[in-house]
């Protein structure tokens, strides 16, 4: 019979490697002083040979976001409000599909959905169909911070949004010109198109916006905001409110997507990236190029996403997509194609 030393011994021995084992979790982050951001505007951009000037603006609206993530995270912020100042940003450009500048629903209205998630508590929010909020983000992270629940919606959404008293807006606020045609091409093609072309035709414009951060205590936060797809049924939800889908953040990472949300909710897309490396044991990389490369298909979208070694993928199967990546080292760059 083993010893009464010899049981202790087994039983330590049993403790430290399980805690070995274990994923990184609060009281194991790290201040490594190696932040890290990326973005996203959308899955959906311009042509190559679009007008120089168009191109331009939407890098220097890209840089812009970045700045803000970039200048708060070297000052020692959080990645959870770094997230949120970028997607808030984003969200009041009218070149992307959030905020001002969202997308038509086939009524004619705007109906948006946001939410947001740290990674080293998994504390997270998200509202969907809200239509009056200026800034989407940061109702969600009010219902992280102020419920108990995670998603809110609809009238329910609206009624919080009134009762902690964020910015609210007319929903016509949201229009823009250039939705408005994209919502009359979408309309008339459809009265053209049987029902099974419909489903078929990969709908134009991606242009949600993300954000992704790790900051330099070593906590990594994702944030995701859309007005969806254009055209889409009153009452569609996409995968930007649906945590796992189109925004996740863990102890391991943060990624952000962007393309058809019915895929990436089929899919679990940001979740299952996240899992591959938990338990698959594959690199950033890897994982996130697997899922849009291969377990998605061709002009599905794409996604953003950082690990806790403040590595960034930008994988999309789409003609680009417009992301920006900036780190401690200096790294501050915009893309749109494959440039
Ligand atoms: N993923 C968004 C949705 O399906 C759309 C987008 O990325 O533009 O709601």
């Amino acid at each position: 019979m083993a010893s009464r030393a010899q049981h202790l011994f087994l039983v330590l021995v049993a403790l430290l490697s399980a805690a070995a084992c274990s994923s990184p979790r609060a009281s194991d982050q790290r201040a490594t002083g190696r932040w890290a951001l990326a973005l996203h505007g959308g899955a959906g951009v311009l042509d190559r040979d679009a007008p120089r000037a168009e191109l331009d603006e939407h890098r220097a609206s890209l840089e812009a976001a970045l700045a803000v993530g970039r200048d708060l995270l070297a000052a020692g912020g959080s990645a959870l409000d770094a997230v949120e100042a970028v997607v808030r940003v984003l969200e009041d450009d009218p070149r992307f599909n959030a905020g001002k500048g969202a997308v038509f629903n086939e009524e004619g209205r705007h109906e948006l959905d946001a939410s947001i998630m740290e990674g080293h508590t998994l504390r997270c929010g998200a509202v969907a169909g809200v239509r009056t909020v200026k800034n989407p983000v940061s109702l969600a992270r009010l219902v992280m911070e102020r419920t108990r629940h995670v998603l809110l919606m609809g009238d329910g959404a609206e009624q919080f949004a009134t009762l902690v008293g964020v910015e609210r807006v007319p929903n016509e606020w949201f229009d823009t010109e250039r939705r408005r045609k994209v919502l009359e091409e979408v309309l008339r093609e459809r009265k053209q198109a049987t029902v099974l072309d419909e489903e078929s035709k990969p709908p134009r414009a991606y242009g949600t916006v993300g954000c992704v951060a790790l900051d330099a205590e070593g906590r990594l936060a994702a944030a995701t905001s859309t007005g969806g797809l254009t055209g889409k049924r009153w009452g569609r939800v996409g995968d930007t409110p649906i945590l796992g889908a189109g925004n996740w953040a863990d102890a391991h990472v943060a990624v952000s997507g962007t393309g058809t949300g019915e895929q990436f909710i089929r899919h679990a897309v940001a979740r299952t990236i996240a899992a591959r490396m938990q338990f698959g044991g594959e690199s950033l990389d890897e994982a996130a190029n697997a899922v849009v490369q291969r377990t998605l298909s061709k002009d599905d979208g794409g996604v953003i996403a950082i690990d806790r070694h403040g590595r960034i993928a930008t994988p999309y199967n789409s003609d680009g997509m417009y992301r920006g990546m900036a780190d401690a080292s200096g790294r501050f760059e915009v893309r749109i194609h494959e440039d």
